[in-house]
């Protein structure tokens, strides 16, 4: 995987004062892909050290007032022919981690122009040409907040067929769930499902992995369906992979394995009515833009071209079931751009949004939605042949954290 990163959170001493901002987070990513480094103010010729500069409106001005937003266009264009040259921007998974606030860098706030440290909603120059060009453009923020630690495993949630990873752990405790609080005291697990909850690591990560789950269609409510995703955040976890089985709708995606871009909630369930007393939900009216964080999905999309696995993207649709979809529902949801169909999930990510979770939607699609032939035993079958790819997906996306 290539990367385009910021060369000051490298460590060079580009910035206007003649230092670096190095990253610790970022370093460590870039140790583990082929870097493409760059720096937009040098691209343009400025020199170092030289005057701070900020965006003004839609301008770029020095700290004495002088207007520097030309130097900066040409600066950006120069360096994304350079990662264009480099082979950054290559469809797929263009993924840029830059500095954050800068005119030139800055992702989704910059200065404000006065100098003063305050910040406004904005991207630098250079970050609106990347994005132009549908690159993930994050800051060393998001880098750090997605890096695991003793503190901060991953919590992987599996579904039907996908359990297996659970045996990759190294375990230092195990957790009834039944031990977990909202958890049914009475819920049993469907068939290839473990209740039992391993934190340990894998491949030196630490992680928390929950190897089955219980569904709305066992006539849990949301909340309890939801109970493993609060554990998780409780035990401090801050990335959470959904790991689902599907049905994939004819026309819009294929059997195997998805990466979920974003989700269509047709439960007619939502976690959030019974958010009162919930922790760390301040309000029910969360936003639900990038739900799936771009971040993850994009490491998701590289590692998976790196390794040669095969990997869809594309819209999952959550059901209540247990039954499964007509074929006049099948046609709305094509109509509706799912790609996928599944009865589990949707409800999950909502509650691993609001409580602030970086999200990874992965899902095996074992047969196409509504074939009257599915069953849990064709599911686990499909499951087996796609195993040994799910697993290299995350163990590959686990070691890029
Ligand atoms: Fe260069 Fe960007 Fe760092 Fe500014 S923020 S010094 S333009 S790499």
């Amino acid at each position: 995987m290539r990367v385009l990163v910021s060369d000051c959170l490298r460590g060079v001493a580009c910035r206007f004062d003649g230092s670096s901002k190095p990253s610790r987070s970022v370093k460590r990513l870039c140790e583990k892909v082929e870097v493409v480094g760059v720096c937009p103010e040098i691209a343009a010729g400025l020199s170092v050290p030289r005057p701070p500069a900020e965006q003004v409106g839609d301008r770029v001005r020095l700290i004495d007032g002088s207007d520097v937003t030309e130097d900066f266009r040409r600066g950006a264009e120069l360096s994304l022919d350079r990662a264009r040259s480099r082979g950054a921007l290559k469809k797929g998974a263009p993924l840029a981690v830059l500095k954050g606030r800068s005119p030139s860098c800055g992702v989704g706030l910059v200065y404000d122009g006065s100098h003063s440290g305050r910040l406004i909603k904005g991207d630098g120059v250079f970050v609106r040409l990347l994005k132009k060009e549908g690159v993930c453009v994050v800051s060393e923020d998001v880098v750090k907040a997605c890096e695991p630690s003793v503190e901060h495993p991953v919590a992987l949630v599996l579904g039907s067929g996908l359990g297996h990873l659970a045996k990759l752990v190294r375990p230092v405790r195990r957790i009834d769930y039944h031990d977990i609080d909202g958890f049914p005291a009475d819920a049993t697990p469907v068939r290839d499902h473990r209740f039992e909850l391993t934190i340990g690591t894998i491949d030196e990560v630490p992680v928390a992995v929950y190897p089955g789950r219980i569904h709305l269609y066992q006539g849990y409510s949301a909340a309890e369906v939801t109970s493993l995703v609060r554990h998780a955040r409780h035990l401090g976890c801050r990335d959470i992979v959904f790991a689902c089985a599907t049905g994939a709708v004819t026309g819009n995606a294929h059997v195997g394995l998805g990466i979920l871009t974003d989700q269509i909630n047709l439960t007619g369930r939502n976690p959030l009515i019974e958010w009162d007393g919930i922790r760390d939900v301040e309000t029910p009216f969360v936003g639900m833009v990038d739900a799936y964080t771009p971040y993850l999905r994009t490491l998701a999309r590289g590692v998976a071209d790196d390794l040669g696995i095969a990997v869809d993207e594309g819209v999952y649709a959550g059901v209540l079931g247990p039954c499964f979809e007509t074929p006049a529902e099948i046609g709305m949801m094509r109509a509706l751009g799912v790609s996928y169909v599944g009865m589990s999930t949707v409800n999950e990510v909502i509650m691993a949004h609001a409580l602030g979770m970086n999200v990874l939607g992965l899902t095996l699609a074992t047969n196409e939605s509504g074939d009257p032939d599915t069953s849990h035993e064709s599911v686990l079958e499909v499951a087996g042949r796609y195993a040994s790819d799910f697993e290299r997906l995350v163990r590959g996306v686990l070691h890029l954290l």
